[in-house]
């Protein structure tokens, strides 16, 4: 069934509608973005967004219940119905991300974190858990997103968004915290709506098959000073300029070719690689394969 692409930035009476997933990709290749905004019925989301999906949910129905009744049994039960409902199925077993590594990880994830000082951070319209926001940045520029997870912590009252990650190597994983635009974009949007986020909390959750291995996990906080947010206005208002001058001129440019390569490899590199009377039909052919972007 095609459904309109998550990401799909849409120019409404003069207004630009765009998310964090949007403008990197615009930034990353516009033929890309392209392809991909033209032709939601290719994008089939990924199992690894699925697998990162249903760890989200058990960490919601975690940090929502009070600290003395948390337990991984809870986390899990929250996972399976997450796995479950997906389109994209995870394997049981033998495969990183599967049901049974996601327990796994579940399981130590309490071990290691059952005693921290978080929960869920509630105000007049209830716990804050997958909130969307829409918010303008410019009169011709609109910015949305949905934040799954505002923790206050309970001992200093600081209130932090949280976002887990898992990843197949936490190598690096520290490096995340900044330059990253998602992020800035989230303590944006919450100051302007007057909740005053002290940092971000990267949480990193490890996921292997754990033949020979136990879970790993880290966290990193990421502040932003007000410069850094300035910059990432600019970065916004840029970004989403590019994207609206492609639109008017129709032609979506090839960007560097390291992009075509990096991740195992862009997805479009046929169609790119295709004369221009064949491209259309090759997209076709990828809507029918039920393809899969990389995350
Ligand atoms: S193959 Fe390269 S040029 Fe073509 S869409 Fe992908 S990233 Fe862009």
């Amino acid at each position: 069934m095609t459904e309109v692409f998550k990401r799909h930035p849409r120019n409404e009476n003069g207004v630009w509608q765009i998310n964090n997933s949007s403008l990197d990709l615009i930034q990353t290749c516009q033929r890309k973005a392209q392809y991909t905004f033209q032709n939601p019925e290719i994008e089939t989301g990924s199992r690894a967004t699925a697998f990162g999906s249903a760890i989200h949910k058990a960490m919601e129905v975690y940090y929502m219940t009070p600290r003395p009744a948390r337990s991984a049994e809870l986390m899990k039960a929250a996972f399976d119905k997450a796995a479950a409902e997906s389109s994209i199925k995870l394997p049981q077993d033998g495969e990183a991300r599967s049901v049974k590594s996601g327990h796994i990880i579940l399981d130590a994830y309490h071990q290691t974190y059952g005693d921290d000082s978080f929960e869920i951070y509630a105000d007049k319209d209830g716990p804050f858990v997958e909130r969307s926001f829409s918010m303008p940045i410019s009169p011709t520029i609109t910015f949305y997103g949905q934040i799954d997870l505002v923790l206050r912590n309970t001992f200093s009252g600081n209130l932090y968004v949280f976002d887990h990650k898992t990843t197949s190597s936490l190598s690096g994983f520290a490096d995340r915290v900044s330059p990253n635009h998602q992020i800035t974009g989230y303590i944006w949007a919450l100051r302007q709506q007057g909740i005053d986020v002290r940092s971000a909390i990267l949480q990193g959750m490890k996921v292997t098959k754990f033949a020979r291995s136990v879970p790993e996990f880290m966290r990193v906080e990421a502040w932003r000073t007000d410069e850094q947010i300035e910059e990432w206005l600019e970065w916004v208002q840029f970004t989403t300029g590019v994207w609206s001058a492609a639109n008017e001129s129709k032609v979506f440019p090839m960007n560097g070719s390291k992009n075509c390569t990096l991740y195992g490899g862009c997805k479009f590199k046929d169609v790119c690689t295709a004369p221009r009377h064949m491209r259309s039909d090759l997209l076709a052919m990828l809507a029918n394969t039920g393809m899969e972007i990389e995350e």
